[in-house]
């Protein structure tokens, strides 16, 4: 598959496609740097040798290929290296692997291609680049995808493509953004005022989205739990229903929500901080597994149900906050994959005990 991460400076792009290097689940990684901060790169460098691949124990190096292009190095360089990363990728696939392929990042990419064009006197597109900009993006996403290989002893192999954007004033609307967004099928847009906020990875829930569901739907079913889906749009629902009620907290303030439309804030609350916060530098919110994930998610829609129940039963909603339930959900995250099943068994007994423990305080 394809994706992009176009964000402003700052908003976290770089840090995000380490952490996919680091742990995506792929028998190849290449990380094209291309036109960024030399430095960075250096970081890769000192990094990754140390660290070891949670698959095999393995130094992460091993199956890791670094195409440094840094911003000192020369233009047709920078042109050039995207192509390099691809064709290895191409390579490796042939061979049956399956490779992730990260690039940070493709508007340096572009740029280059501006100059290049420029200095061959092509006439200049829109903002200078070159008119074949949307083919050239085209055809390097296009090198994504699944491929039984030719040749005896069948084997498949993939590539999946990364691409960071950097839009200048972490404006969308610029050519290269535009042009990326139109082969992608995955968008994680990055917000300035999230990463402003330190809501890392700074993800817009709102404007991001895949167009891989459909496609992954039973996998999920089978692989993670059959209810994912579910629980995954009901989430997504609660966090459309906040957007619009911050508005009218803005305008006539939060005196002015019913009980059922604080549940609603306070558990989408729960999961921007609880649960699509992760701390990337943290030994434990690091990584989470698609079950610690699942098991989260799972809890906090619980609590929402039940919180829901209550207040249609005329508990007030300062009870509900008050649950000390609430503490331990914003833990979750902080607790081990290993175990965190039965640690999961017991947060939803504790939260059945508190809640009913309400219920039964009226009747
Ligand atoms: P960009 O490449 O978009 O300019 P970086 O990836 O360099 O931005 O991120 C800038 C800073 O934001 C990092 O140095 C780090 O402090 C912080 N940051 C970004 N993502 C995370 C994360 N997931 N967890 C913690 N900190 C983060
Ligand atoms: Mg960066």
């Amino acid at each position: 598959g394809v994706a992009a991460i176009p964000g402003g400076f700052g908003t976290g792009k770089t840090v995000m496609q380490h952490q996919l290097a680091q742990w995506a689940d792929a028998d190849v990684v290449i990380f094209v740097g291309c036109g960024e901060r030399g430095n960075e790169m250096a970081e890769v460098l000192e990094r990754f040798p140390k660290l070891k691949d949670p698959r095999t124990g393995l130094p992460l190096m091993m199956r890791t290929i670094l195409v440094a292009n840094v911003s000192n190095m020369p233009i047709a360089a920078r042109e050039a290296s995207v192509y390099t990363g691809i064709t290895m990728a191409e390579y490796f696939r042939d061979m049956g692997y399956d490779v992730a392929l990260q690039a940070d990042s493709t508007s340096r990419w572009a740029e280059a291609m501006r100059e290049v064009s420029g200095r061959l006197e092509e006439m200049p597109g829109e903002e200078g680049y070159p008119a074949y900009l949307a083919s050239r993006i085209a055809m390097f996403y296009e090198r994504a995808g699944r491929v039984e290989t030719l040749g005896s002893k069948s084997r498949v192999g993939s590539i999946s493509i990364v691409g960071a954007v950097s839009p200048p004033g972490g404006d969308f609307s610029e050519p290269v953004t535009q042009n990326t967004l139109r082969v992608v099928k995955v968008f994680w847009a990055l917000d300035t005022e999230l990463a402003y906020r330190r809501h890392f990875p700074a993800i817009n829930w709102l404007m991001s989205y895949s167009l891989y569901l459909d496609s992954l739907d039973e996998w999920y079913r089978n692989k993670v739990a059959k209810d994912w889906s579910k629980l995954r749009s009901t989430a997504m629902g609660i966090l459309q229903q906040d957007a619009e009620l911050q508005e009218i907290v803005q305008l006539v303030g939060p005196d002015a929500l019913s009980d059922r439309q604080r549940v609603v804030l306070e558990v989408a609350k729960m999961i921007k901080e609880d649960y699509l916060m992760q701390h990337a530098y943290h030994p434990i919110d690091t990584y989470c597994s698609m079950e610690k994930a699942y098991h989260m998610l799972k809890i906090i829609i619980e609590f929402y149900e039940r919180a829901m129940k209550c207040v249609d039963k005329g508990i007030p909603f300062r009870k509900i906050a008050s649950l000390p339930v609430i503490e331990s959900i914003a833990r979750m995250k902080i607790q081990p994959i290993e175990g965190f099943e039965d640690y999961a068994k017991k947060l939803m007994r504790e939260m059945e005990k508190e809640f009913s423990e309400l219920l039964g305080e009226t009747t």
